[in-house]
């Protein structure tokens, strides 16, 4: 049992993220009472059966009355919305957090909305799959996962301490962060991979049509690895380009020099030039395992289910 524990939980957006956060809350016994507050009545119903928490309801302000900690899990373009709709009704003294994907744009929506008697940590578990809603969640889904937090200036560092060991009893592991190097991190090891992605798997499905469907046929020489970071949310992921635009654009222009020079590598037939660039990622990737944050196992562990950080 962990020794952090709140009273009431309140759960703002029960799909993938919030709904995991219940079923681990529940699990590890870290509040006596998890609220649920979603948008839409078929996602509050299908909360309630799953027996995702103590009580469910539309109000997102009747859901944070008595909550000592507050977790928004909606799309970031959302976030400000939530903070205006919650804000009246906030404990004074009470967390409120995000898990979000973009924290520049989260603490610019929400911090302006929210009342100064309460705790606001922004936070970005790296933690994710490409499914959706409360079915998708899964107890285990931050173990051995980065959670960033954002702290701004002045938080008060008991507030940040409860906070950090609520994540690390959800089995996280913690860093803390500036939010807009948050924003330029996450833009190249998250953000740039689901847009080349996209990208790639969208020139494939023009592509199909000429090659009468040996693109499916023969996915397994690498391009499903693609299709699987193409199938995440669109409303997630259109919401992160939009409010990382700058992080994303300066990456993307960086990726697109570089993907200059690979051209021009294959064209004049420099394989030193390839052969040396191989050999680094490929160290890249034999330092990914070695930090543990993925498995030694050929096929990319296809094998057990897929988990992806985002
Ligand atoms: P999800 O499964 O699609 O669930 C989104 C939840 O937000 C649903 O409960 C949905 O309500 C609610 N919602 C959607 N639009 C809303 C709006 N305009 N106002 C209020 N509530 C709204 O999404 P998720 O994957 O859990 O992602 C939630 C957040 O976590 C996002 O900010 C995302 O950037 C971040 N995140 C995602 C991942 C990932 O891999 N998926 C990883 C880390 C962080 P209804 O269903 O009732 O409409």
């Amino acid at each position: 049992m962990s020794d952090v524990h709140f009273n009431t939980i309140a759960l703002i957006g029960i799909g993938l993220i919030g709904s995991s956060l219940a079923r681990v809350i529940k699990r590890e016994g870290l509040a006596d009472k998890i609220v649920i507050s979603t948008r839409s009545e078929a996602t509050l119903a299908r909360a309630r059966e799953l027996g995702l928490g103590d009580s469910y309801t539309l109000d997102s302000s009747e859901a944070v009355k008595n909550a000592d900690l507050v977790i928004v899990s909606v799309p970031v373009g959302s976030s400000g919305d939530v903070a205006r709709q919650i804000a009246g009704s906030l404990k004074p003294g009470a967390i409120v957090t995000d898990v979000g994907s973009t924290k520049g744009s989260v603490i610019a929506q929400m911090q302006p909305e929210l009342p100064a008697n309460v705790h606001f940590i922004p936070g970005h578990p790296l933690a994710g799959t490409e499914y959706s809603g409360p079915d998708a969640g899964f107890a285990d889904l931050f173990i051995n996962r980065w959670c960033i937090l954002t702290p701004l200036e002045g938080t008060d560092p008991d507030a940040i301490a409860k906070l950090t060991k609520f994540w690390e009893a959800c089995g996280s592991r913690l860093d803390t962060m500036d939010p807009l190097h948050h924003d330029r991190v996450l833009a190249i090891v998250s953000h740039l991979p689901h847009l080349i992605a996209y990208n790639i798997v969208g020139t494939a499905s023009d592509l199909e049509e000429v090659t009468n469907s040996e693109v499916i046929k023969y996915s397994a020489s690498g391009f499903r690895d693609f299709t699987r970071l193409a199938a995440s949310d669109p409303t997630m992921w259109r919401d992160v380009c939009l409010h990382n635009k700058d992080a994303i654009l300066e990456m993307l222009s960086r990726f697109s020099e570089d993907l200059a020079s690979l051209q021009r590598s294959v064209r004049w037939g420099d394989g030193d030039a390839l052969f040396d660039l191989f050999t680094r990622t490929r160290a890249v990737r034999r330092g990914i395992i070695d930090a543990g944050q993925e498995v030694d196992a050929p096929d990319f562990g296809r094998q057990k289910a897929g988990q992806s950080s985002t």
